[in-house]
């Protein structure tokens, strides 16, 4: 069969894979200048670096196993982070359950609280028995109201601006459950998975698979329209018009919704109601180290980021000639700094590090780099098990296969390759 994918990211790419060494002729359209989509890379010193930082948990197993499939599994480092949390203008431990049971900006109580709910988050088995609740409900009512408006209320903020307040409880605990589980038997050490070279060499692996089976990789090629006449797809692209027999989508659902012609109201209003999230994300080559730690989340309001991340305090083995450090903010797309220019959004930057790190100077920035994407995070709110949308859409022949629908998972890139493989069951074999 002839196959269009769109999207060159994780699932994109795992899908081509998979359907190329089934003997399908893929082509994957990406709108971006290279592959990888959010695990992206650009050369740094003598490397690669992910233009959004990334790291993999010791139960990714289904990343863990393509990696191994693909050869790759001498390049997979396990690393333990040093984790932190900026509260109250003071950096706090924040790595291991002693760390909270130390935490001095709650009171004791709330300490006890807060640790047995992030316990029993573990416990909860039936996801859809909270959805309806907001996270912001569903933690006060286990860990209390000064947990809440301490930790959890900047962070869920930062996460998701303006939508905050609507955001499901099944979201928050999901994250609880899996940092718990990256911790194995002993859990005051936390696991965390890097690849020498950077992720990128996963879909790089994946992308010379598909060309090596006749498949095409079409870069800078934005698809603008998918159609269909005489079970036949058609698909308008940057570069012009093909024919296929099947069409596999892994963009937004609401981006689907705008290419796609031909499909009922109700069913493109029902992809219109998946909402994401934008991200800026600064990367700081400094000639000194800015921390000790790898993750640092900042919990305050008034400042422009959410996380500083030390990436070469996780990973040792590198070539990069600099020490790397990333700032992360999440914010709703119509947020005026989304579309502020990028010296702009490096002045506001470094005048909020200063603050947090005063010994900090700005003549240690080698080169920054500032990556923005539009479609970053689903809003996961409530009720949101109704709202994704199948994988096989009204339109037979087209699949849906976004990061949106990977419920009640959180984003990431082993569920991203999940998705890709599962998309590829749809099809045969045509080589048995
Ligand atoms: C800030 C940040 C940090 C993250 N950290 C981690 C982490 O630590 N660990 C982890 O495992 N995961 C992490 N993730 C999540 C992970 O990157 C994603 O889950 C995964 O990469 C999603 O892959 P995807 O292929 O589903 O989507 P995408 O990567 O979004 O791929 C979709 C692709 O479609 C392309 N596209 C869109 N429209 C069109 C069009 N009309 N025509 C052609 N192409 C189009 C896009 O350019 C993109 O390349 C992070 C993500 C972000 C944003």
């Amino acid at each position: 069969m002839r196959i269009a994918i769109i999207g060159a990211g994780a699932t994109g790419l795992t899908a081509g894979w998979k359907l190329s060494s089934k003997g399908h002729s893929v082509t994957v359209y990406e709108k971006n200048d290279r592959l990888g989509g959010l695990t992206a890379a650009i050369p740094v010193g003598d490397d690669m670096l992910e233009m959004y930082y990334h790291h993999i948990f010791t139960n990714d197993t289904v990343i863990i196993d393509v990696i191994k499939e693909l050869g790759l599994e001498n390049d997979l480092k396990w690393y333990e982070p040093s984790n932190v949390i900026y509260l109250n203008n003071t950096i706090y431990p924040f790595t291991t359950p002693m760390d909270l049971l130390m935490f001095r900006p709650l009171s004791f109580i709330s300490r006890i609280r807060m640790g047995l709910m992030v316990l029993q988050a573990r416990f909860v088995k039936d996801y859809l028995a909270i959805e309806d609740i907001t996270a912001r409900e569903w933690i006060i009512r286990r860990g209390g109201e000064e947990c809440y408006n301490l930790v959890w209320e900047p962070l869920l903020n930062s996460k998701f601006d303006i939508d905050s307040d609507k955001i499901s409880a099944t979201w928050i605990w999901n994250k609880f459950k899996l940092r718990g589980s990256s911790r194995g038997k002993n859990i005051s050490k936390e696991l965390l998975g890097y690849m020498d070279g950077s992720f990128i060499r996963i879909y790089n692996r994946m992308a010379e698979i598909i060309k090596a089976g006749s498949g095409e990789i079409r870069l800078n090629d934005a698809v603008n329209e998918i159609y269909k006449s005489n079970d036949t797809f058609k698909i308008k692209s940057r570069s012009g018009t093909d024919e296929y027999d099947s069409v596999i989508f892994t963009a937004s659902p609401e981006k689907l919704s705008y290419v796609v012609k031909g499909m009922g109201k109700h069913y493109l209003d029902s992809l219109r109601k998946i909402k994401y999230k934008a991200n800026i994300c600064m990367i700081l080559e400094l000639a000194e180290s800015l921390m000790p730690n790898y993750w640092m989340t900042v919990a305050d309001r008034e400042i422009p980021f959410v996380l500083v991340i030390e990436h070469t305090n996780l990973v040792k083995n590198h070539k990069y000639g600099s020490h790397i450090v990333y700032l992360s903010r999440y914010l709703d797309p119509a947020n005026e700094l989304y579309t502020k220019d990028d010296e702009s959004i490096r002045e506001l930057f470094v005048s909020w590090l200063k603050k947090i790190f005063p010994a900090f100077r700005e003549e240690w920035i080698k080169k920054y780099h500032i990556n923005r994407t539009r479609d970053a995070q689903p809003v996961v709110r409530t009720g949101y098990s109704r709202l994704i949308p199948g994988t096989e859409t009204p339109m037979k022949g087209l699949y849906l296969a976004s990061m949106s629908q990977i419920y009640p998972e959180d984003r990431g890139q082993n569920y991203a390759i999940r998705s890709g493989l599962e998309i590829s069951e749809h099809f045969p074999s045509l080589r048995d």
